[in-house]
């Protein structure tokens, strides 16, 4: 991480602009985004193995130095994956936006779709390593018939400038912290 870096990889939010490339979405969608940044057209992304997408890790060679192979580029997850700025703000950019945001049924609730981003499909099948696309549907149709609601772990809803202490009574485990969200408004 550097000094100014944007944290933040689990985010939704509304469209306000979109690039020349982007059909599929307009400005005032509603979408939940998720943290791995795939192209779609690579091989890895033919194979729907989207965190494993060739094209979206600038950085790619300091996690091969590391790991031996990189994963895709994720948001604000330090610079070995993309340095991408994340979500933890009131503006992300997005790249490769006609792949990944999926937009969202106007009648559920933020906190009730905000988790498609990572943790439900992450820990839906136990793995660290996610091809988060591919599981958006159908969890977003059992989440529509009522059959899961992720908005259980939410302990805390903070602003944006409220961040600061969110981190630190996470880290410290104090006021029984799991799961913040931040409202940007
Ligand atoms: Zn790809």
């Amino acid at each position: 991480m550097k000094r100014g870096d944007i944290l933040g990889h689990e985010f939704m939010g509304e469209v306000v602009e979109v690039g020349r490339g982007v059909t599929n979405l307009a400005v005032g969608d509603r979408v939940v985004v998720p943290f791995p940044i795939a192209c779609g057209h690579c091989a890895q992304c033919e194979r729907d193995m989207f965190s494993l997408c060739e094209n979206s890790n600038p950085n790619a060679w300091m996690a091969e130095k590391l790991w031996g192979y990189s994963p895709c580029g994720i948001f604000g997850y330090s610079h070995m994956l993309g340095g991408f700025a994340g979500g933890q703000a009131e503006y992300v950019r997005v790249p490769f936006a006609d792949i990944g945001p999926m937009k969202v049924p106007a009648h559920l609730d933020d906190e009730k779709v905000l988790f498609l981003t990572d943790i439900l499909p992450t820990g839906s099948i136990r793995s660290g390593q996610c091809h988060v696309h591919r599981y958006l549907r159908p969890l977003l149709e059992r989440i529509e018939r009522g059959e899961i609601d992720p908005s259980f772990v939410i302990t805390h809803r903070m602003t944006l400038d409220e961040a600061p202490r969110g981190f630190d009574i996470f880290n410290r485990k104090q006021e029984e912290c799991v799961k913040i969200v931040l409202k940007t408004h």
